[in-house]
């Protein structure tokens, strides 16, 4: 089986690395957790995603409950093809933070190509996102696809996917495909 994962919300914690970035860098920032993309908000958003980046935050976006133990397991046995839309600049740093991840492929492409190297490239049997327009978009594709529905904004997406609310279910998850 060919299994595609976003990075940022699925598999690690980007949202608490922002946060933990401001509170590091004494920013002052308040969080609606009802919308997606955490810096979308925030004034000067270009300039505030820049610093975030450019800094060791990161490096260090901690793993989602068993996400790392979970995906190791299912790449033993598919393919695991990961694909984020962080701009390919930063991808040493996902990289280091993946290093322990056994995974098939990484790219780092950008917001405006993702859905159309997912769909047209990897051709996944499934694929697990956390953002509202691309599990619609993946879903009209044809492709399964899961969804973490840990994050408010996530909510409602059960008419396209395939809610989990723990890692631990994805490998039963996967039995039904
Ligand atoms: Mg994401």
């Amino acid at each position: 089986m060919k299994i595609c994962s976003d990075v940022d919300g699925v598999i690690l914690n980007y949202i608490q690395g922002f946060i933990d970035f401001t509170h590091g860098e004494k920013i002052p920032y308040t969080h609606d957790p009802e919308l997606y993309g955490v810096i979308r908000n925030f004034p000067d958003n270009e300039k505030i995603r820049d610093k975030f980046h450019a800094g060791d935050y990161l490096r260090q976006l901690n793993y989602f409950d068993d996400s790392l133990n979970i995906l190791n397991t299912l790449a033993g046995r598919h393919e695991l093809h990961l694909v984020t839309a962080l701009e390919p600049e930063q991808f040493q740093k996902r990289v280091e933070n993946l290093k322990a991840l056994n995974y098939t492929s990484l790219q780092c492409v950008g917001d405006f190509r993702k859905e159309q190297i997912i769909v047209e490239e990897i051709q996944p049997d499934v694929m697990l996102e956390d953002r509202p327009e691309l599990i619609e978009a993946f879903h009209n594709a044809g492709i399964n696809v899961f969804f973490p529905d840990w994050h408010p904004y996530t909510k409602g997406m059960e008419r396209y996917a395939t809610p989990f609310s723990h890692w631990q279910e994805i490998p039963d998850l996967l039995k039904i495909l």
